[in-house]
């Protein structure tokens, strides 16, 4: 088994600088592209970013496994699987800092354990408050439901645009990036899969 992935240990990060230095990083970057910071409409707008950057990466203060291990249920009998649907995604990609949106659709097989669908969408909503690729955080989200959860199998599929992509690759404004990650019996079953897939594309065309 390996280890659920997640935010590094405080001890390896870098020093945290202070608000009011990301503050200042904001104004270098207004006046690095030509801007004054000090003229009135820009006079609040380092506060603002620090305070939009503080809510899109909350996720680096919170723990999915965490979050995931606290409500476990009974499975009482229920032995298909489980899967919630049309999960609204919103991430920054790790190349640009640049939005992708999408949705999730997250199912897994459980053994013993089962937990509140709210649950899988707050792992996504964590992991899509952090800097990453959407490959990765397609892996992120079904490796740590396995770890912690410990189904018969996991599989997520991310269906997402990349703003990076849209406005840097011209006439590619409607392009979609599709990625999955499944384990256990979604990863080693075909019909398993199958049922998947087939579920996820039933409204998606
Ligand atoms: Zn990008």
């Amino acid at each position: 088994m390996t280890e659920a992935p997640g935010a590094k240990p405080e001890s390896v990060l870098p020093h945290r600088p202070s608000r009011e230095q990301a503050e200042d990083a904001v104004r270098t970057l207004l006046a690095w592209v030509g801007d004054d910071p000090r003229r009135p409409g820009l006079a609040n707008t380092p506060k603002r970013v620090v305070e939009a950057y503080e809510e899109r990466f909350s996720g680096y203060r919170e723990d999915p496994a965490a979050e995931l291990a606290r409500t476990f249920e009974d499975v009482s009998g229920y032995s298909d699987m489980i899967l919630l649907r049309d999960v609204r995604l919103e991430s920054y990609c790790e190349h640009h800092i640049a939005p992708f949106t999408g949705v999730a659709h997250v199912a897994y097989l459980p053994d013993k354990r089962v937990v509140g669908l709210s649950k899988l969408a707050r792992i996504v909503d964590i992991f899509g408050r952090r800097l990453q690729v959407q490959e990765s955080l397609t892996a992120q989200i079904g490796e740590t439901i396995q770890h912690v959860l410990r189904p018969q199998g996991v599989a997520v599929l991310i269906r997402a645009s990349h703003q990076c992509m849209t406005l840097r690759i011209t006439n590619q404004p409607g392009a979609i990036m599709e990625t999955a990650h499944f384990t256990g019996v979604f990863k080693n079953n075909e019909s398993w899969r199958r049922r998947f897939i087939d579920a996820v594309r039933t409204d998606a065309g």
